[in-house]
C-alpha cells in the first residue's frame, strides 16, 4: 500500500499548499481520501481520474471534501467515464447533492457510518465515528499485513482503539499545541496526538492538519514527548509505503 500527501493544512491551504488529502493505492485500487480545496491538482500528479476505484470523504466541513463539485464537473463535461463510486456521511452526501444538479452522472454515493466496513478492490476499510462537531469517520485500511490509520478532525475523547489495536502508521490530524487543551476545541494537540498513536500501537505517527502559523517542530517534540515510534510532519507529495 502506498499513501500519498495530496495536501495537509488545516483549515486553510497554506501558501502553495493544499486542504486534507491523501491517495491510498494498492494493486487493486485507487482511493482519494478527503478532498479538501487544491487536492484535485496535485491528485493529477499520479493519475488520471478515470483511475481512481473511489472516493472517501470522512465528514461535511469544507476543508475535507470541497473538490468534489469541481470533479464532478470534470467527469460529466470532460473526463467521461463511468461514475465513481464515493463513500461519504450522510450530511457530506447531502451537501454534495445540492451543489451537483445529476451528481449521479458523475457518482455513486453511498453512505458511511460509524463501524461500517467495505472492501475496495483489495483494501479493506473499517470507520469509526470520532469526537467532532459533526458526524465525523476516521478511517482505517488494511491490504494484506499492512494497515494505516486516519483520524480525519476529531477531539480527544474519540478512542482509537474501536478500529483494533495495531497500525503501520497513523495520520493523525495535530491542529495545535498542548497550551491549548484547555479551550476544549474538538481538535486534537500534538501531544494528545502523541498519545492516540501510542494506544494505537503505531509503527509510525505522521502530524497533519496544523492550523495555520503552527510552530512545526514544537509539534514534533510534543508527540515525541510522548510517542517513542518515529514521528514526522505531513507534507505535500510525501509518500508511505507500507
Ligand atoms: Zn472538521
Amino acid at each position: 500500500m502506498k499513501i500519498t500527501v495530496l495536501g495537509c493544512s488545516g483549515s486553510y491551504a497554506s501558501a502553495g499548499g493544499a486542504c486534507t488529502g491523501f491517495l491510498v493505492q494498492s494493486p487493486k485500487a485507487n482511493v482519494w481520501l478527503d478532498a479538501g480545496p487544491g487536492t484535485l491538482a496535485n491528485l493529477q500528479d499520479y493519475l488520471d481520474l478515470s483511475e481512481l476505484t473511489a472516493i472517501v470523504l470522512s465528514h461535511e466541513h469544507a476543508d475535507h471534501w470541497l473538490e468534489l463539485p469541481v470533479v464532478y464537473n470534470a467527469i460529466r463535461h470532460y473526463v467521461l467515464c463511468d461514475p465513481i463510486p464515493v463513500y461519504g456521511t450522510s450530511g457530506t452526501l447531502k451537501l454534495a447533492r445540492s451543489m451537483c444538479e445529476s451528481i449521479e452522472e458523475s457518482f455513486r454515493c453511498n453512505v458511511i457510518e460509524d463501524g461500517d466496513a467495505i472492501t475496495i478492490g483489495d483494501q479493506k476499510w473499517l470507520w469509526s465515528r470520532t469526537h467532532h462537531y459533526v458526524e465525523t469517520l476516521a478511517s482505517k485500511v488494511e491490504v494484506g499485513h499492512g494497515s494505516f490509520i486516519y483520524t480525519a478532525d476529531t477531539g480527544p475523547e474519540w478512542d482509537v482503539g474501536s478500529l483494533g489495536s495495531g497500525a503501520d502508521l497513523v495520520i493523525s490530524e495535530s491542529t495545535f499545541l498542548s497550551e491549548r487543551e484547555k479551550e476544549k476545541i474538538l481538535h486534537l494537540s500534538a501531544r494528545q496526538a502523541g498519545k492516540l498513536a501510542a494506544r494505537a500501537v503505531a509503527g509510525e505517527l505522521v502530524l497533519s492538519h496544523l492550523a495555520p502559523g503552527e510552530d512545526k517542530s514544537a509539534h514534533l517534540n510534543e508527540a515525541r514527548s510522548v510517542f517513542d515510534g518515529p514521528v514526522s510532519l505531513a507534507c505535500v507529495g510525501k509518500q508511505y509505503i507500507i
